[in-house]
């Protein structure tokens, strides 16, 4: 960093200041985490420097020994880590891997189906502002009012109505597992490919804490930065790679050949929808899945879920409504409708005490997605710095005194300053150390 302060005091003081906001501050956003030094030193290395546009061993570049171990280390670990046949680690984030797929099997106006982002579903699953939702016919199916819960008996309904070609399941905002074996039977009976869209959990499923969508599910996407807990990017994975059945063929000198479902996807990514992969992101992958692959990460996973678990049992003991009841994996969606606060008070507010969450919509929500009536919370990073469930208690009694005085206007400010500094001092007794970028 000596170097860029000289060169670039702006940008210089700008990291300066995220690196002290991320130390001193309450990281609680679900899909955020902090990446380990070895995972930032590869993805500051020299391999950004190289363009690598094809696949290892079979390069439209010259010079690409070297990167071709890194990308084919980043594939075995994470064949190994999740038990799945194929893998392409080059899509650059999980919108590109989910685009991979659903360009790789569908054509414009094919009907898919997909969780409703307002209930907890991504924008890439058919939301009408993304790409999903415009170029292909999208049907968003939903959690019950009353149990906050995937409505499987609506999903088949649903499915056999629409006959949609892709189903994916998958959330942001959804505290609890996916029955990929119910979905696959349904995917099977109206004869869609299944997709799951691991991106939040797949750090928890990597360590064998939920259920396994390899067995079930045609495709598999993931982020690596959630509870993955590598650099920004995404992947795609297929348990079993088969034949295409959409009738992709390819020229041999013996005549044509039906592609693998691999190959349709290799060649979707690339040159389908990206060029030159990130060859610094793919070999900071490597180390993640590295880092995965260890016993300390399954201690780790363990250790999220029970402070998730602790703090829903907190929140619930506090009177907060949790969406579907409770949380099975990393997250929770509070519902705050009851505590007279909207979402964007509440993140404003726990902002203002150095807590960051985020404003969501919560299912049937009255509210706008700019005002919403819940906030996400999610215990990736904080056990990262090593907090566990008696730190998870005492951050619910921290957020339920932001919500208290927000709600009652009293004193709000003050509040914050106390919380803030209180939460200064929670982070100060668990440093960064290892991860984190100081
Ligand atoms: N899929 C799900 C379920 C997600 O939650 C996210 C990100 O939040 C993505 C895909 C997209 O990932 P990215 O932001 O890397 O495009």
């Amino acid at each position: 960093t000596a170097i860029l302060q000289k060169q670039d005091q702006e940008i210089f003081e700008a990291i300066r200041n995220e690196e002290r906001r991320q130390t001193e501050t309450l990281e609680l956003i679900a899909s955020e985490n902090f990446a380990s030094k070895a995972v930032m030193e590869a993805c500051g290395s020299v391999m950004t420097n190289k363009y690598a546009e094809g696949y290892p061993g079979k390069r439209y570049y010259g010079g690409c020994e070297f990167v071709d171990v890194a990308e084919d280390l980043a594939r075995e670990r994470a064949k190994k880590l999740f038990g799945c046949e194929y893998v392409n680690v080059q899509p650059h984030s999980g919108s590109s891997a989910n685009m991979g797929v659903l360009f790789s099997v569908l054509k414009p106006g094919d009907s898919i189906m997909g969780l409703d982002l307002a209930h907890g579903g991504h924008l890439t699953h058919g939301s009408s502002v993304n790409f999903s939702g415009q170029i292909f016919n999208a049907h968003a199916y939903g959690v019950d009012r009353e149990t906050g819960l995937i409505d499987m008996d609506k999903v088949e309904e649903m499915a056999l109505s629409v006959k949609p070609k892709l189903i994916i399941c998958g959330a942001s905002a959804y505290s609890q597992g996916f029955d990929f074996k119910a979905f696959r039977e349904i995917a099977d009976k109206v004869g869609a490919f299944l997709m799951a869209d691991i991106a939040h959990p797949a750090g928890l499923i990597a360590a064998g804490l939920l259920n396994d969508p390899m067995p079930h599910c045609h495709f598999v996407t993931t982020t690596t930065h959630k509870t993955l807990r590598g650099p920004r990017g995404g992947m795609i994975m297929m348990g079993k790679d088969f034949e295409n059945p959409l009738g992709i063929t390819v020229k041999t000198k013996n005549g044509p050949r039906t592609k693998m479902m691999s190959e349709v996807i290799d060649a979707e990514i690339m040159p389908g929808i990206q060029g030159g992969p990130l060859m610094h992101i793919i070999a900071a992958k490597a180390v993640a899945f590295g880092e995965a692959l260890r016993p300390e990460f399954r201690e780790y996973a363990v250790q999220v879920r029970s402070n998730a678990a602790a703090m829903a049992e907190k929140f619930i003991s506090l009177g907060y409504d949790i969406v579907s009841g409770g949380t099975k994996n990393h997250l929770m969606l509070l519902d705050l409708r009851n505590k007279g606060v909207t979402g964007k008070v509440a993140e404003n507010m726990l902002h203002a005490a150095g807590i960051t969450v985020n404003k969501n919509m919560v299912p049937f929500d009255d509210k706008s997605p700019f005002v919403t009536s819940g906030i996400r919370v999610g215990t990736a990073a904080m056990t990262t710095r090593g907090m566990k469930e008696q730190e998870a208690a005492t951050i619910v009694e921290l957020i339920d005194r932001v919500i208290a005085a927000a709600a009652s206007g009293d004193d709000a400010e003050k509040v914050c300053a106390e919380v803030k500094a209180d939460v200064k001092q929670l982070c100060a007794h668990l440093p960064l150390n290892d991860f984190g970028p100081t």
